[in-house]
């Protein structure tokens, strides 16, 4: 018999991926659907299109065809029933249930339950700024589905209630051969008595009640990098909820970081920003100021005449970066304070000050106030 182009059948490259096969597939599959396509060419090219996903979708399978031109290795197609059918009972099922048969092929022999999947587990923790800043390691509390230490997920209550499934002989698949509008077909899907297992349980475990999971409180400790910000995830994969089958995989604890605001410090990014306060004399004079930091405190030197906010940035005394060496800034804003209260001896140095440098005090306004003045 000639070799079939199943790569042409579909409309596929050689090279083309898992997801491209299944995505031509489905598009073809649909526009030749029987129950769709009433012309006379949609059931043979439905049959064919079949065929070579069957094939095509299948790893060992169209290894064998990509090396030797069929699907069954070098001996061959034999009688050329490479094509296994599909379930139907009284014509096709739903247009959905279609979809839903041909996903489960492909590997043959082992178990036709698809790999469980564990959901993830989403929580909230909330961090002060400095445990943000320095990094910090926290214990959290999860509540989780375990697998059952009993029964070790299977859900039975002991080793002898795990039994093989006398439907499918503990392949998880059973194949019927029908009649159908194409002939003889032979239809494979999951076991029903199973659910694809292979295994049935005669009794159950007491501990899970059969479902080979239990729900537990978890304590994790989770190690928080210096420099994390708010709203930052922290993912610790396969920490979330289990599967009862060993084989599955775990899903992930996803925890979203909240962190408290400071009373002194705010942050952008890496930089830091804190407003710092001097005399109004320091200011007028020069000298020098002590400035907060993460770390304990710094002076910075102050010019005579600094105006108030004026900013100074301090290298490297921001945030740790997360995830490279190095610190961001930290940007001062100086501010001049004015005393709290003044006795008479003040108030008269003071009123000896505005009258001797009087009106030069406010430069940047004058002309603009004359402006609108006249
Ligand atoms: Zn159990
Ligand atoms: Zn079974």
């Amino acid at each position: 018999m000639a070799n079939k182009d199943y790569y042409a059948t579909l409309g596929v490259n050689k090279s083309a991926t898992d997801d491209e096969i299944k995505s031509a597939y489905r598009q073809l599959a649909k526009k030749y659907h029987p129950d769709l396509n009433k012309t006379p060419e949609a059931a043979e090219k439905f049959k064919e299109i079949n065929e070579a996903y069957s094939v095509l979708s299948d790893k060992q399978k169209r290894a064998n065809y990509d090396q030797f031109g069929s699907a069954d290795g070098p001996q061959g197609f034999g009688g050329g029933q490479g094509f296994s059918g599909f379930e139907s009972s009284g014509g096709f099922g739903g247009f959905e249930d279609i979809f839903n048969i041909f996903s489960n092929f492909g590997g043959r022999g082992q178990s036709a339950q698809v790999r469980e999947e564990g959901e993830d587990i989403n929580i909230n923790l909330v961090i002060s700024f400095m445990e943000a800043a320095f990094g910090c390691e926290k214990e959290i509390t999860v509540t989780r589905r375990e697998r059952c230490s009993q029964c070790d997920g299977t859900g039975a209550k002991s080793n002898s209630d795990y039994v093989t499934c006398s439907e499918c002989g503990g392949s998880g698949r059973v194949t019927y051969t029908q009649q159908t509008i194409f002939g003889m077909t032979r239809t494979t899907g999951i076991c029903r008595n199973c659910g694809g297992k292979g295994k049935v349980v005669k009794e159950k475990c007491p501990n899970c009640r059969g479902t080979g999971l239990k729900t537990v409180t978890a304590k994790i400790k989770v190690k928080i990098m210096a420099g994390i910000d708010n709203e930052q995830v922290i993912r610790l994969d396969g920490e979330g909820h289990q599967t009862a089958s060993k084989n599955g995989i775990p899903g992930d604890l996803r925890i979203a970081i909240t962190v408290q605001p400071h009373s002194l410090f705010v942050r952008k990014g890496f930089d830091l920003y804190v407003d710092a306060y001097a005399p109004i004399t320091t200011l007028l004079l020069g000298g020098k100021v002590k400035i907060p930091t993460l770390k304990g405190t710094q002076t910075i030197d102050v010019a005579p005449l600094t105006q108030s906010n004026t900013k100074y940035t301090l290298k490297g005394k921001g945030i740790k970066y997360l995830r490279r060496l190095g610190y961001g800034d930290l940007i001062v804003t100086l501010k001049g304070e004015m005393p709290k209260e003044l006795d008479k001896n003040s108030t008269k140095i003071i009123k000896e000050l505005q009258s001797a440098i009087g009106e030069k005090q406010y430069p940047k306004t004058k002309n603009y106030i004359q402006k609108l003045d006249n």
